[in-house]
Order: structure tokens, then sequence, then C-alpha cells
């Protein structure tokens, strides 16, 4: 270590210890309050037999609920694929949440953890699961550290219930930005290095384990209860623009207040940042935006009418993706940005794969050159969306070629 380095592992091992749950407590529903307002109510009616698994799933696929960690597939027609699986059936809930600019699954678990694991626990039941495995992200050790605390008290409540779950495993990442990609997930999981498997054969089929794996991100299974209480069309009915249900934007960036906020799929980024953001910071005007995160692409101010949803955006070159919208303004440059975004999916990249480990790289020294070379950078951008692997490598090119396409000023 440099000397450098050496003094910041010095101020890490001298800093206080990690935020305890009890710091969470002051916005935590408690299990007993979860129960008092109607919670468990629906698990215990399917582990009973009084409620149909079928017409669940017919009821969650009729919601249009769709995967909500960035991929979108629909969440009922998984459920189905997996459990014509032959058993045993594993299930696998990612927290690892590590795209830029989201922290949507934080803010849910801070507050109604129990309303997550009741959505997890009915996932299990109807697809027949035998056990389950959480992945948490590094960064939340007071999230791991709740989860331990509420999965303690479940199992106690079901026990008096005369029922019992799927054996909970909790799992804790180690900071890597690509073991929130399903298949690494699982390599992770499964104790191997977080390397993206080639598919297929798809997790449904062959997953953790080699079982057929139902993988979920947390914020899915989180809006199982409402759906299935209150029905498919209350969900269809909070989507603006023909676009189905509700999204929670983790928005950012030149806002006036910043943070999670939830609001039909199909709103518009102009919409998002006036109704629900406070408009922009004072001195600011909007300029540009990142729709999904990192990977979903840099979009100009032009193009903040249209509805943000799943597919709405491909046309434009985009994605929607976990719904971490980064707002800035002319105070900012796409080019800037586009560059961070590179830098990062550089550092992150697992190395696997030659089109992603040497492109990203590439594509940062072409990128820190005073002038780009567009060409060059669009023939690179198509070999790594093409060959790459994973969606890591797909995607890095989304903001340069963006930036490119919608910042001309800027070169
Ligand atoms: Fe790894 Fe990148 Fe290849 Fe994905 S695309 S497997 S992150 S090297």
């Amino acid at each position: 270590l440099g000397q450098a380095d050496a003094q910041k592992v010095q101020a890490l091992l001298q800093a206080p210890p990690a935020q305890g749950w009890q710091d969470l407590a002051p916005q935590l529903q408690s299990l007993a309050e979860y129960i008092a307002h109607g919670g468990y109510r629906l698990l215990m009616e399917l582990l009973r037999g009084q409620r149909e698994i079928e017409a669940s799933i017919q009821t969650l696929s009729a919601a249009g609920l769709r995967g909500l960690g960035g991929a979108g597939f629909p969440l009922g027609r998984k459920w189905q694929l997996v459990r014509a699986q032959p058993a045993p059936r594993l299930m696998a809930v990612n927290i690892d949440e590590g795209e830029p600019g989201t922290f949507k699954d934080r803010h849910y678990l801070e507050r109604e953890p129990q309303r997550f694991l009741e959505g997890m626990l009915i996932a299990a039941h109807c697809v027949g699961i035998e056990a389950i495995y959480i992945y948490v992200r590094d960064e939340y050790p007071a999230l791991l550290d709740l989860l331990k605390r509420e999965i303690d008290g479940l199992h106690a409540h079901l026990q008096a219930q005369g029922q019992a779950t799927p054996p909970i495993h909790l799992r804790r990442g180690a900071g890597a930005y690509i073991c929130g990609e399903e298949s690494a997930m699982i390599e992770s999981i499964e104790g191997k290095r977080g390397w993206p498997r080639q598919r297929p054969p798809y997790v449904a089929e062959r997953g953790l384990f080699e079982r057929p794996t139902l993988e979920h991100n947390m914020e899915s299974l989180f809006w199982v209860r409402d759906i299935l209480e209150r029905g498919a069309d209350w969900f269809v009915a909070q989507g603006r623009r023909g676009r189905k249900g509700l999204r929670s934007f983790s928005l950012s960036g030149r806002v006036a207040k910043p943070g999670v906020h939830l609001a039909p799929a199909g709103i518009s980024l102009r919409e998002l940042v006036e109704e629900y953001g406070g408009g922009m910071l004072p001195g600011h005007e909007l300029y540009g935006f990142f729709p999904g995160g990192a990977s979903g692409g840099i979009f100009p101010a032009s193009l903040a009418d249209e509805p943000l949803d799943f597919d709405t955006l491909q046309p434009h070159g985009g994605f929607i993706g976990s719904a971490a919208v980064i707002v800035f303004s002319q105070a900012d440059r796409a080019r800037d940005l586009a560059l961070n975004a590179m830098e990062f999916f550089a550092h992150e990249s697992c190395g696997q794969c030659v089109p992603c480990r040497e492109g990203t790289q590439r594509a940062v020294q072409l990128m820190q050159a005073p002038e780009w070379n567009a060409p060059l950078l669009e023939e690179l951008a198509q070999v790594m969306s093409d060959a790459s692997i994973c969606g890591l490598g797909q995607a890095a090119p989304n903001p340069m070629r963006c930036a490119l396409r919608y910042f001309p000023q800027e070169f």
C-alpha cells in the first residue's frame, strides 16, 4: 500500500461500527403493526387452501406486474415457467441494488420489510419452492441486520400459527456491481466468483445449484400483496398513457426533492420532475437525464415528454431499467457524464469476456481524448453490444452513443 492508501485503511479501521437496524426504527413498520393491518392474512389463506394458487397467479398476470429489477419480465409468466419445472425448485431474491442512482429497494425495506417477506412467501408457496436465498448488497449492512431480525420474528409468528416456511438463507454480497446480474448473483450465492453464465439454459430451468430457480428483484415481490388484495384492475388503472401500474422512481440529480417517488408507469420525465420532484433546483434548467441508471442511456430535454416505462424508450436508444432517473442541467456536460459512466463500467466489468473487459477500457481512453473519434467509438460499441456475454458489456456503450446522438453541440 502507498502511504495515502494506508491512511485510508487506518481511517476505515477507526470508523464507528456500521449502522444497526435500530437506527432505522423510526420509519420501520414492526411485524405486530403489519399483522394488525391485515398482514399475512393472504399467505394464511393460501397455506390453508382457502385461496386458489392458479387464480392468484392469474391476478398477478392480469395486473401486468413485471420484474422491477430492470428486465421487466412478466412476473406471472415467470411463476408459471418455474412451477412447470421438476422439483426441487429454489428461489433467489436479488437485493444487490448496485445500479448507479437506484435506491428504491433500500427505501422499502427500511419501511415495510414484512410486506416484501409476505410477497416472497406467497411466491414460494405458489411456485412450490423448497429453499429461499436472499442476496443483500454488501453496502447495506444495516438491512442485513434488519432482515435477520424480521425473519426470526416471522418464523416465530408462523410457528405459533402451526405453519412453517421453506428455509430462508441470507447471503451478503461483496460489493461487486456484476453480482446484481441474476446468473452472477447465483454463482456468488454458490460461493464462486460472480461471473455471469452463458444462456441458455436460463435460470428458470437450471439456476442455483443446478436446480430450477425463481429469481426476483425484491420490489417485484413487494407489490404481490397489494395486487392480490386490491385486484388487477386497481393496479392497471394506476398507469398513464395506456401503461399499467406504478413505478418506484429513484429520482436524483438537479431536482428540488430527490428521493423515491411512487408514480404512474408511463409518466413523462417532465411530469415526474414537476409533480413529484418539486421542480428543478433554483438556477438550474433541464438539460438532460439518465432514464435508467448508468446503463439506460442519456436523453436530452427534448425527450422529456416521452412516457417512462419498459419498452417505451428503446426506439430512442435507452431503457428505464430499475427506474433510476438522474436529472442534469446546463451546469453539466453529457460527454462528462458518459465518460463517468464508462469509467464505472470499466471498473465493474468482471473481465470474463474480451468485448467488455477490453472494450470498456479502450472506450474510456477514446473518450478521454479532447476530440471523440465517433466512427471508431461506434464500431467499438457495436462489437460490445453484439458480442458481450451479459447486459453490462451490452449496455455499457449506451450513454456514449446517446451523448454523440443527442448532444452534438458538445463535440
Ligand atoms: Fe463480465 Fe462484462 Fe462479459 Fe458481462 S459482459 S460477462 S461483465 S466481461
